[in-house]
Parts: structure tokens; sequence; C-alpha cells
């Protein structure tokens, strides 16, 4: 028995092993492929299951339902529902006279019952409640044996202990592994975000920036524009404020580029009190729009420093148009040169190249 139980575990222990190994290399996958394995892999871990039944005197039980509880509580109905089916409708072939109270009972009702407590969130840890649904799973699927066997309460009272003990052990120990994935895939993604924003603002740092701008401006249907920003004053800001003020003033206008962010507009910080924009516009006019658009609202927001004081606070910008050999490093130096003019004219102004001016004009 105890060997049978060992080779329930084995089997979704792999099956979890193979899910991991895919989930490492589902970007390189496409959405659909990722479905169909993850449905193929689970639905022949149950199929897997039903033919290693756990031998209990005279009984056969299985710890098919695990896997699908597991899904439905993590993963939800649109993968769970193709796997249930499939697994139901193998049942059905290998027939016998358990099959169809075996699947209403032992899987549809339990499954049901489990995608009621779907949560996205994946950030879980092993709690009573999920020891309670694991429970409420187990009874559905064990219960209506009182009512199916004719001698159902004596077959009830014989199983039910080892099999609620080998069907929550197997659970935890599966769930552990699950939760360790999860775990892993949480930290992966966290040091990913890390290499590729600035800690202060979370907007994309400048060789990410750099990396995502390189691959949009192969598109030759559209125009590309860089802008920088700068923040007008912003050492007299932090001088007479804090540091703290400064930085709370950088996350706030960072969270104004944010809003802005698109497949089409990409924001980062460049360094400092510095940022860059990379704008893909059908025309220049449409560019300046989107930028006056963001400086209009710098320009207008309160930011708070504390209960009785909030100020304003304006910024410079350089734009230029990608063209040429080195398109990204030119336009960088060139938006650059365009926001020092901004700042001796004065600060809190656009400057644009003087042909783009005259394109402008034009439109
Ligand atoms: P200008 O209008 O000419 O741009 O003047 P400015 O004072 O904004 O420019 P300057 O280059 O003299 O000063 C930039 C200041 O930005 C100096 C530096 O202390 C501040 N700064 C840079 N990074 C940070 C940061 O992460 N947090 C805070 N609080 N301040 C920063
Ligand atoms: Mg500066
Ligand atoms: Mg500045």
């Amino acid at each position: 028995m105890f060997q049978s139980i060992l080779s329930n575990l084995a089997i979704l222990l792999l099956g979890h092993l193979l899910m991991s190994t895919l989930m490492q290399y589902r970007e390189r996958l496409s959405k659909s492929l990722v479905f169909i394995c993850i449905v193929l892999l689970f639905s022949g871990v149950i199929i897997t299951m039903f033919y290693l039944p756990i031998q209990f005197g005279e009984y056969r039980l299985d710890l098919r339902l695990i896997p699908l509880i597991f899904l439905s509580l993590l993963r939800g109905w649109k993968i769970t529902l193709p796997i249930l089916v499939i697994a139901s409708i193998w049942r059905l072939f290998m027939g016998g006279d358990g099959a169809i109270p075996g699947i209403i009972f032992g899987m549809i009702m339990p499954t049901l019952f489990a995608l009621a407590f779907y949560n996205p969130n994946k950030n879980q840890s092993v709690n009573l409640k999920r020891v309670l649904i694991i429970t409420g799973c187990w009874f559905i699927s064990d219960f209506p044996i009182i009512f199916i066997f004719p001698n159902g309460m004596e077959v009830f009272k014989n199983i039910f202990l080892i099999r609620y003990i080998s069907f929550l052990g197997v659970a935890f120990i599966y769930y552990t592994f699950v939760l360790l994935a999860y775990k892993n895939e949480a930290l992966k993604n966290q040091l990913k975000f890390l290499a590729s924003h600035d800690p202060l603002t979370k907007l994309l740092n400048r060789s990410t920036f750099v990396e995502i701008v390189e691959e949009k401006i192969n598109d030759t249907h559209m125009n590309h524009y860089i802008a920088i920003v700068d923040i007008d004053y912003f050492k007299q800001l932090n001088d007479t404020y804090g540091h703290l003020v400064g930085d709370n003033i950088l996350i706030e206008i960072s969270s104004i580029f944010k809003k802005y962010e698109c497949e089409n507009v990409k924001v980062a910080r460049y360094g400092g009190e510095e940022f860059i924009i990379y704008l893909k516009a059908i025309s220049t006019k449409q560019a300046i729009k989107t930028i006056e658009g963001i400086q209009d609202e710098i320009r207008t927001t309160l930011f708070q420093v504390d209960d009785d004081l909030s100020l304003t606070v304006t910024v410079s910008i350089g734009l230029a148009m990608l063209e040429g050999e080195s398109p990204l490093q030119d336009a960088i130096k060139q938006a650059d040169t365009n926001l020092y003019l901004a700042k001796e004219r004065g600060r809190d102004q656009l400057v644009v190249p003087s042909d783009l001016y005259i394109t402008l004009n034009r439109l």
C-alpha cells in the first residue's frame, strides 16, 4: 500500500518537475503551445494515476483528485476544465462499475468545488483555509460511497482514515513543491525587474531602454523620436526641502511618465533628475503633442511636500528625430543639444530641431 502511495506521489512530483521545466522555457514558446503542453501533461499525470491505484485490502483508491484540486485553486477553470474533460473521457472508456460515480463524485464535483476558491494571487502559503478546501474535496469525493454501495457505511468507515491521511499527506507534500516553484519564479521575476529598472523610480534603466528602442526602430513605416527631459532647478528644490522631498518628486513625476507608457512610448531614467522618452509616431506633430501633454501635466501637478505645503515643478525638454547611420546615438546627442537650448532660453519649454519646426509649420 505504501509503495502505491509513494508511486502516486512520484508521478505527481515528476509532473511537477516537467511543469517547472516547461515554465522555464515558456517565454520561447507560443501561449497556445504552452497551454496544450500543460493540458497534455496533467491529463497524462491523472491518467497514469488511474493505472496505479492504491491497494488497500479489497479496495482500490487513487489520488487523481490532487492535481485537479491544485490546478483549480492556482490556475483556474481555463486550464482545469479541458484536463477534467480528457481525464473523465479516458476514465469512462476504462469502464467498470465505479466509472460513472468515480467521474462525477471523484472528479467533477470536487473540482468544481475547488474552482470556486480559485485565487490568481500565487503568493500563497499552506493555511487552514487550504486544508479545509482539500478536506471538502475529499469529503465530496468519498462521502457518496455511503449511498452508492449497498454496504456503503461500512466501506466508508473502513477506508476513510487511510484515504484521508494519504490524501492530505500527499497533497501537503505536492503543495510544498508547488509553492517552492512559485516562490522561485517570483524571485526570478523580481531579479529580472531589478536588473532592468531604476530602483527609485521603477522606470526602465538606461541599458534596457536602449535594448527596447533598438528593436523598435526597425519599423521603417513610422517616425521615431527621442526626448530628453530635465527637471528645472532641482538642486535648489533639494537644498530647500531636502533630498527625501526631491526623491518623492522624482517618484511622482515618474508615475506621470508611466501613465503615458505604451507600445509607442517608452520612458527611462537617464540619470539623476533626467529622463529619456522614446516615441513612435506617424508625424512630428503627433510626437510634439504627446510630449507637450506630458510637460503640461507635470507643470500643473501639485506635489505635496507636507500637509501645509505643495509645490509645482517644471521641466525642460529637448526633442530629436531618429535618422542617419547610428540613429539612436545621434538622436540622443541632438536631443541633449536641444535640451541645453531649452535651458538657455529660460527653461520650462520644449525645443525641437529647426527642421522639425519647418515640418511642423507645414502640417
Ligand atoms: P537646471 O534647471 O539647470 O537643470 O538646474 P538643476 O538644479 O536641476 O540641475 P543640476 O544639474 O545643477 O542639479 C541636479 C540635481 O539633481 C543635483 C542632484 O543633487 C539632484 N539629484 C540627482 N539625482 C537625485 C536623486 O536621486 N534624488 C534627489 N533627491 N536628488 C537627485
Ligand atoms: Mg540635469
Ligand atoms: Mg535639472
